[in-house]
């Protein structure tokens, strides 16, 4: 059983940017929230502070979501504590580069952290999802993988492949009641924005301001209620109207 008696809904990378938004408000809706990061510091106590002074509860687990072992980690947990009701695969990296300039770490880090992240995750997790008939999946994609972005070859096969892995493994689990979804947000307010020239991409955005890491969560928080149970395999923009 679980630590608590709350269900519980597993956040990766959810020590900082919309990832801590997601933990926060999935903690708020009243799950008990294993806030991953890959090591403990600073931020990731700051969430588990901020999500306890709330009268909420949460956990960290500390893993690469990168690294096959990770997946051993998430079992570990299963078979301690329950299978978990929700699961947000949000761990991402970027590093932008032309495909002509791109290194092959610049490739494989970000497929790795994107693609191969979900893979790694999302195993040992449905499995149990499927024994217990219910579940929840949030996978956070982009607009770049949407629409490709110059610049972003990598990060765009990554997010176009989980958004792909999105539509398949929903239609694959969806009569035993557990939904998969993507969240597809455009430019939102976090470190991953950081170098970009954002009074430029600002003006190209129809809504005229970046988004907040808090309106992706609200999305993601909908989408773990029981009002989602029929929405799945959908890909949802949150992204003040910018398509690229
Ligand atoms: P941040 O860089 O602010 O946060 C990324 C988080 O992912 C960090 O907590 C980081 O943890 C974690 N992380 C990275 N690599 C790993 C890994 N291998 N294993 C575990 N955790 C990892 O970015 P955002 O909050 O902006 O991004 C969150 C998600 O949203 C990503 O998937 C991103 O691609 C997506 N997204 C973001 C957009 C934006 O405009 N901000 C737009 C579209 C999509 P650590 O402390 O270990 O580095």
């Amino acid at each position: 059983m679980s630590t608590t008696d709350k269900q519980a809904a597993l956040v990766t990378g959810g020590s900082m940017g919309i990832g801590r938004a997601i933990a926060l408000s999935l903690a708020k809706d009243g799950f008990h929230v294993v806030v991953n990061c890959r090591k403990a510091g600073k931020a990731s106590q700051e969430v588990l502070e901020e999500i306890k002074k709330a009268g909420g509860s949460a956990e960290l687990l500390c893993f690469d979501v990168s690294k096959k072992e990770a997946g051993g980690v998430v079992s570990a947990w299963i078979e301690a504590h329950g299978p978990f009701h929700a699961l947000i695969n949000n761990a991402g990296i970027r590093a932008d580069s032309l495909l002509v300039w791109m290194k092959d770490e610049e490739w494989q880090s970000v497929i790795d952290t994107n693609l191969n992240g979900f893979y790694n995750i999302t195993r040992p997790v449905i499995k149990e999802m499927l024994l217990g008939r219910k579940g929840r999946v949030v996978n956070i994609v982009s607009t770049a993988g949407q629409a490709g972005l110059a610049g972003q070859v990598n990060y765009s096969a990554a997010k176009a492949g989980l958004i792909g892995a999105t539509k398949a493994l929903a239609a694959e689990v969806a009569k035993r009641g557990v939904t998969v979804n993507a969240v597809a947000p455009g430019f939102i307010a976090t470190t991953m924005l950081d170098g970009l020239p954002l009074d430029q991409v600002i003006k190209r955005i129809p809504a005229g301001r970046l988004g907040t890491p808090a309106e992706v969560a609200a999305v993601v928080s909908f989408l773990c209620s029981p009002s989602a149970g029929y929405i799945t395999g959908a890909v949802i923009p949150v992204n003040g109207g910018i398509y690229m």
